[in-house]
This record gives C-alpha cells, sequence and structure tokens, in this order.
C-alpha cells in the first residue's frame, strides 16, 4: 500500500484549498484565536502519543522530546493566542511633515493559500510551530510532512483532523515526486525548512509563481572559543549543543575552533564530560538518539571513515553499530582542511575540532565557509567577542552559550543566504506568513492640490 498522500488526493484538496481561502482571509482574532486554543488542547491530549512516536522514530528521549519539540511549540501557541490582537492590529509608522497630510500605517493581511515543507529532525517542533504562525496570519496550509517520521506523521495527523477542516489545513505525506507535485502549483507563500540544496529547487519552484518564500536551511555553524573562559563549563556547553538529538540539529556546533592555548586540557575534559553524560556505553544511555536512516547513517559513517584513514585522531567515540543507527559521540582533531567532516555539514554526532594560533586564522576558517545559519563564540573578553561577530556573518549568534537563542520567544530565527531567506517564530512567524501592506490614508489634501500642471516655480518652491 503507498504509504504517501496520492497526487489526486492532493489536487483536489488543493483546489478546495484555494477555493476557500478568501473565506479564511476574513476571520477575526478571536476566531483564529479559538482554534489555536483548540490546536493547544489537542496536542495536550496526544502528549505521550507524541513522545512514544518520537522514541519510534529515531529513539528520541522522552525528556528531550519534551524539552525540544513539545514545549517549543506550547510557548508558540501561548505567546500567539496572547497576542495575536496586537500583532494582527495596523501600526503607524512616523509621518513625514512634507507630506503633512497623509496617516501612514501597515496593515497585516493574511498571504492566502500557504505551503510548509518540513524535514525530519524536529518532526514534530517544526511542521507545529510553521503551522501555528500561519494559522494566527489567516491563510489556509498544505502541510508536507517528512517521509522519514512515518510515527510523529500519523499523531500530527490525528491532532491536526481534530482541529482544522481540510480546506484550511492539509497534511500531505511524501517524498520527492509528491513536493515537486506541490511545488508546481501556486502559493501566495511557500515555507521551506531543510537542506541548503533542495532550499535551491524550492526557490527555483516560486519563481515560476513569484510566490513569497521563507528558506530555514542549513550550514556549518562553528563554536570558537577564545580567551579567558571557564574551559570546562564551555566543553559542557558545546557537548549539550552538539548530542542533542544525536546532532541532528540545524543550529548544533558543526566543528569547534579552539585557541591552541588550551591545548593540553580539552582532549581530556571531552573524555571526562562525555563519559559523564552518556556513561562508559552511550549506546546503553537512555537519553542519545539514534540517526534518522540508513541514508544519513552511510554518510556520516563515510565521513568519519575518510578523516581516519587521512591520519585523524579521535579522541573520544568513533563507534558505530549499523542494525541500530548508532554512531557513539565522537570528537575528533588533526582534521584535513579539505576532509567531508570539515567541508560538508555534518548533522549528526561527530566534532570536529581545530586549533587556530591567531584570530585572525580562526575568522579566515568561517569566512572561507557560506554563512552558517548560527556562530557560537565563547570568551568573556569583550573584543575577542566583538571582533567575531564583526567579521563573520551568520543567521544568529548566540554569546558563551549555544543553542538558547532559539528559545528566546522577541528574537527572530532564520539564515543569511545559503543558510536562508526570512524569519520564523512568534511574531516573525506571523510576519513571515503576513503581507505587510503598506497603507498612505490622506486625512486632509490631496497631494494633486499642491503639484498640479503647469509645473511653475511656486511649485518648485513648494516642494523643497
Ligand atoms: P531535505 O532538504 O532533504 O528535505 C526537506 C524536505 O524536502 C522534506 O520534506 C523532503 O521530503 C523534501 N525533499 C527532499 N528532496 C527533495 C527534492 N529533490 N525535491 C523536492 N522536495 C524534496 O532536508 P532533511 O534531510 O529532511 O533535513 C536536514 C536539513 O535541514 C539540514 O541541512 C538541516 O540543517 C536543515 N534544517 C534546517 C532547519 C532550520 O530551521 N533552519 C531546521 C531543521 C533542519
Amino acid at each position: 500500500m503507498n504509504p504517501y498522500t496520492v497526487i489526486h488526493e492532493i489536487k483536489r484538496i488543493y483546489e478546495a484549498q484555494v477555493g476557500s481561502r478568501a473565506h479564511y482571509k476574513q476571520k477575526d482574532a478571536r476566531w483564529r484565536q479559538d482554534i489555536l486554543r483548540k490546536l493547544a488542547q489537542e496536542i495536550d491530549r496526544n502528549q505521550d502519543k507524541v513522545i512514544n512516536a518520537l522514541a519510534k522514530d529515531f529513539r528520541k528521549s522522552a525528556v528531550e522530546a519534551e524539552v525540544t519539540e513539545l514545549m517549543p511549540v506550547q510557548m508558540e501557541l501561548k505567546e500567539a493566542i496572547r497576542k495575536l490582537p496586537q500583532w494582527m492590529k495596523d501600526r503607524s509608522v512616523k509621518r513625514s511633515w512634507k507630506l503633512f497630510s497623509i496617516k501612514p500605517y501597515l496593515h497585516y493581511e493574511p498571504k492566502g493559500n500557504s505551503l510548509i515543507i518540513t524535514p525530519w529532525n524536529y518532526p514534530f517542533q517544526l511542521p507545529m510551530s510553521h503551522l501555528i504562525a500561519s494559522i494566527a496570519a489567516g491563510n489556509t496550509i498544505m502541510l508536507k510532512l517528512s517521509e522519514f517520521s512515518p510515527h510523529i506523521n500519523a499523531v500530527i495527523r490525528i491532532i491536526v483532523q481534530a482541529v482544522f477542516e481540510e480546506e484550511q489545513v492539509f497534511i500531505v505525506e511524501g517524498a520527492k515526486e509528491e513536493t515537486t507535485f506541490l511545488l508546481g502549483l501556486r502559493f501566495d507563500q511557500i515555507h521551506f525548512t531543510g537542506s541548503p540544496s533542495v532550499g535551491k529547487i524550492v526557490m527555483q519552484a516560486a519563481g515560476k509563481f513569484l510566490s513569497d518564500i521563507t528558506l530555514e536551511l542549513g550550514g556549518k555553524s562553528p563554536a570558537i572559543v577564545g580567551p579567558k573562559v571557564h574551559l570546562q563549563e564551555v566543553i559542557r556547553n558545546i557537548i549539550w549543543a552538539k548530542f542533542v538529538n544525536a546532532g541532528q540539529t540545524c543550529i548544533a556546533p558543526d566543528y569547534l575552533l579552539i585557541d591552541i592555548a588550551y591545548q593540553d586540557k580539552v582532549a581530556q575534559l571531552f573524555k571526562t564530560e562525555i563519559r559523564r553524560a552518556f556513561g562508559d556505553q552511550p549506546e546503553l544511555s537512555p537519553d542519545f538518539a539514534r540517526i534518522i536512516n540508513d541514508k544519513q547513517f552511510d554518510r556520516l559513517v563515510q565521513a568519519l571513515t575518510e578523516a581516519v584513514e587521512e591520519g585523524a585522531t579521535t579522541w573520544v567515540g568513533g563507534d558505530v553499530r549499523a542494525e541500530e543507527r548508532f554512531i557513539a559521540p565522537t570528537v575528533i582533531t588533526d582534521l584535513k582542511p579539505t576532509t567531508k567532516l570539515l567541508q560538508e555539514e555534518i548533522f549528526g554526532p561527530i566534532l570536529p575540532v581545530v586549533f587556530y594560533s591567531s584570530i585572525e586564522e580562526a575568522l579566515q576558517i568561517i569566512q572561507e565557509k557560506e554563512k552558517p545559519l548560527a556562530l557560537y563564540v565563547f570568551s568573556r573578553q569583550q573584543s575577542f567577542v566583538d571582533q567575531v561577530i564583526k567579521h563573520t556573518s551568520s543567521g544568529s549568534v548566540c554569546v558563551n552559550d549555544a543553542m538558547v537563542q532559539v528559545m528566546h520567544p522577541y528574537l527572530p530565527f532564520g539564515g543569511v543566504n545559503n543558510s536562508g531567506i526570512g524569519q520564523s517564530f512568534g511574531w516573525y512567524g506571523f510576519r513571515a506568513f503576513s503581507h505587510e501592506r503598506a497603507v498612505a490614508d490622506v486625512k486632509l489634501m490631496p497631494l494633486s492640490k499642491f503639484f498640479w500642471f503647469p509645473y511653475t516655480d511656486k511649485t518648485k518652491r513648494m516642494l523643497r
């Protein structure tokens, strides 16, 4: 039996959504808040199912499922329900004394019909968060889930079907064929989360109808450790951020750049702290997830093997077990700059460590690569932090911690160029799914009273 949504069904619902888009556009704040409340209740009712499904898909621990999947969605819902009337309100902008008769403001209107495409690594949090933003903005939604997380997809379907009519929200399950079909349709907004290579395909498809687009992509996010740090604390931060979800996190520190001054201590610290976190046999730890599928597992093992064959030194880990798609938390150094682990996004539990002798050398390594999604800088020396921020670019920066930037409710989340276009979550998510319409409301005299043919010297003087 085909586990994916059949194409003629996608087509039928797409047409129904196009027909009902004007209807949902009219819904006021109270109606949208009510449906979001219903969604919150349905999620609460299905919490255990969410946790169990994530364990089945990639052995995600119950605590991680709560902290990184359920909690952010509940926070996103709370914020949207509370702030929606304020978000939807027209916003005044500064008046211009030259154009004194105009009352200028911004009006937020739904874009219309939206397509949301999501990956497998946070397969509950990402689809639900972007769905919430699009509902808050007043759109219809085709929500395409990843083909690699079937268990959580089934729970999302239960939740969505209990809350929404399919003319408003429809779940599409499928892989390349189904996504390609969707991308051939006309949408007012396409929101894509995934790899930069598929992001380019999505952007090209959006060009056909000039659909609005948000791209949440990936990249090699560096962590750079400079002077004046509590080294043990920093290493623990990096271990947590790197090995949560077994490294399958878009903003995980991809590689570590560390001052050569720490050379004597750092290997031992990684060994001690990783043992403390996952024990002597991390394969038995209930807190360590598995790699999502064989394709990703083979890719990671190949990159690791290549590095080892080239002479790299494994400080910690390196063990793999194909039958359960397990890769131990691994820290590796002495890598060739051309090796895959230093060239391609890792997206798994392998941390390459590169020592640098001067800040210029470290900055050059970052600058040579595409602009990453996140950058982590650890140092209590402000001039070092400032220099790193000034001479690099990334979607976000986090100073002296890792990953917390995405948890902050009032910071936008997004990449830059190769790591993404546009912003998501909270107010920024609502804005991504809304059209910010400029309104010039002429309260007094129209401009033509002053500016009229034939032009004379007096007209020119009026405009100066
Ligand atoms: P992916 O790009 O392979 O897939 C993403 C989505 O695109 C899936 O729904 C998939 O079915 C679809 N897809 C795949 N190939 C396609 C094709 N050729 N044509 C049309 N659609 C296609 O990404 P992934 O492996 O699911 O996720 C990992 C990537 O996502 C990493 O690069 C990671 O950094 C990134 N990511 C980014 C964020 C963010 O918010 N910026 C969050 C999570 C993951």
